[in-house]
């Protein structure tokens, strides 16, 4: 059964036992989903994320969802794009490899992520998509309980872009057997 699916929408409306939030390291809030996030949980979002002291880039912090529909809220912030020198693709692996650990140690079953980095931060959506595919593949290859994770793509471009990532990643494992 495919455990990784990729779907159009706002991750705001997702009941998943997670969702994962493309913060920036103060975690006080700031734009795109960051901000679509905070305005749907409620002001009691913000009152636990300022007690966190902020978060380095790749790495994560749970919170409570407050008024999302989902239980816990993994706030990861994402490599800002420099041109590919500063070690974003391993930053950027971390962000989803790290919000999955989080996610599980939480009792968490289904997680559902945004496209990290690929708004503000200007991480290429192509070379984004192919990173988050294959670093959460290999995650659910040796965690069995970890049952679906779902990626939501905010606009259609992001969604081909993730979509042919997916796609690409099946073709390579099937030749590869
Ligand atoms: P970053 O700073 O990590 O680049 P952004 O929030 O600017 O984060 O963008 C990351 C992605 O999230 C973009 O593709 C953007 O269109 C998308 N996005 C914005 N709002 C939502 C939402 N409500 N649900 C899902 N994705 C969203």
């Amino acid at each position: 059964m495919q455990r990784l699916h990729i779907t159009l929408g706002d991750i705001t409306h997702c009941t998943t036992d997670a969702i994962v939030n493309a913060a920036n390291t103060s975690l006080l809030g700031g734009g795109g989903v960051d901000g679509a996030i905070h305005r749907a949980a409620g002001p009691a979002l913000l009152e636990e994320c300022r007690k966190l002291g902020g978060c380095p880039t790749g790495q994560v912090k749970a919170t409570q969802a407050y008024r999302l529909p989902c239980r816990f809220g993994i706030h990861t912030p994402g490599p800002i794009w420099h041109g590919g020198t500063a070690n974003e693709d391993t930053l950027l692996s971390d962000c989803y490899r790290n919000s999955l650990i989080a996610a599980a140690a939480l009792g968490c079953r289904t997680v559902a992520f945004p496209s990290i980095s690929t708004g503000v931060y200007r991480f290429p959506v192509h070379r984004a998509a192919n990173i988050a595919v294959s670093t959460i593949r290999s995650y659910l290859r040796t965690h069995p309980e970890m049952q679906q994770v779902t990626i939501v793509c905010f606009d259609q471009t992001t969604f081909s872009a993730y979509q042919t990532a997916l796609s690409e990643s099946e073709y390579n494992d099937a030749e590869k057997r």
